[in-house]
């Protein structure tokens, strides 16, 4: 089969021909209908080299989504032909986290096999072998593969931060989203759909801030020196319950933190590498600040499910796998509006 693949670090990954996959005991075989091309990849090819505890040659694609081929001995649980979603981070299984479905959180990583498209063979190829049937959560009726593959992460990751923070969004209260790229555009209908509170997106580039707005963002604002005292102004003073950093630059994380109400929360989601320095006047009171990785099997299901009812919607553009480079190409230029999905 075609795979698109790195074979090294610091270098563009190149579409080879690979062996079919076949599945052992308890494994599954997924046809892949659609791998979603995410920033982390980008991180990956470009600078990870010694930054992680695996390494290329690998193909690419954590975000996935298609259907059951094969089934290996003793899996069970779905059948050949069902349409699937993949949850993405592959854990153990029998941790505490993991037996709360938070495997993205798995506490005994020497025991989980690596990631499909992070360590693992991804879902950038014709087939994907899932360790696991627990990975794969049926579609429901009305979303297709293609479509629901990005929801698997640039859905599943900003609806974690957002569920999280729910009890800090009663109705009056203001999120912000720093970043309406492919998983902010998501972050900012999960707000609307699962929140009543007023939502303000906020990006560089005018593209970014015309797709929040066409997905409900109430106000948008330019990544600018005056964002902070525009969300404090548009918040009678007070600035945001909860701030969303989808960039997780140096200068994105002093907005959030400018930007955050006292008890808030300051949520960082992207992975820019930018530091934040917490200090007693450096932050508004009793802010908490935090990281968050993906999220859990059966908030996934919870995702599937507002999308299959229309309440939220990626915005997709997609490539055949032969064009796959093109996708993180115009992610790369900010070329893209949403999320670009390779269908094989
Ligand atoms: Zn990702
Ligand atoms: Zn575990």
């Amino acid at each position: 089969m075609r795979a698109l693949r790195l074979l090294k670090w610091k270098s563009d990954p190149v579409l080879s021909e690979v062996s079919d996959p076949e599945p052992g005991p308890g494994e599954v075989l997924v046809r892949v209908g659609g791998a979603g091309a995410c920033h982390s990849d980008l991180h990956v090819m470009r600078e990870f080299e010694g930054g992680a505890p695996w390494g290329p040659p690998l193909t690419l694609g954590h975000e996935n989504a298609g259907w059951v081929a094969a089934l290996g001995d003793g899996a069970k649980g779905v059948e050949v032909g069902q349409a699937v979603a993949v949850y993405g981070p592959w854990g153990c299984g029998t941790c505490g986290r993991c037996r709360l479905g938070a495997e993205n959180y798995c506490e005994d990583r020497d025991a989980a096999p690596l990631t499909g498209g992070l360590g693992a063979d991804g879902g950038m190829a014709e087939y994907l072998l899932v360790p696991a049937a627990r990975h794969l959560l049926p579609l429901p009726d009305g979303l297709e593969p293609a479509e629901a593959a990005p929801l698997t992460d640039a859905g599943l990751t900003p609806y974690h931060a957002v569920r999280r923070s729910w009890p800090k969004l009663p109705p009056g209260s203001t999120a912000v989203v720093i970043g309406a790229g492919g998983l902010g555009h998501i972050a900012v209908q999960i707000l609307k759909a699962t929140t009543a509170a007023k939502v303000i997106a906020v990006d560089l580039r005018p593209d970014a801030l015309e797709l929040a707005r066409a997905h409900g963002a109430d106000l948008t604002l330019p990544s600018d020196e005056h964002a902070a005292a525009e969300v404090r102004a548009a918040t009678g003073g007070r600035g945001a319950d909860v701030v969303l950093d989808f960039v997780g630059a140096d200068a994105t994380l002093r907005l959030g933190a400018a930007a955050a109400r006292t008890v808030g929360d300051l949520t960082v989601v992207g992975i820019a590498g930018g530091t934040l320095p917490v200090s007693f006047r450096g932050i508004p009171y009793e802010v908490s600040v935090q990281t968050t990785y993906w999220g859990t099997r059966p908030e996934l299901a919870e995702v599937l499910d507002l999308a299959a009812r229309g309440l939220i919607r990626p915005r997709v553009t997609t490539y055949p796998l032969d064009r796959a480079m093109d996708a993180y190409h115009d992610l790369e230029a900010g070329r893209l509006t949403g999320r670009a999905v390779i269908v094989p």
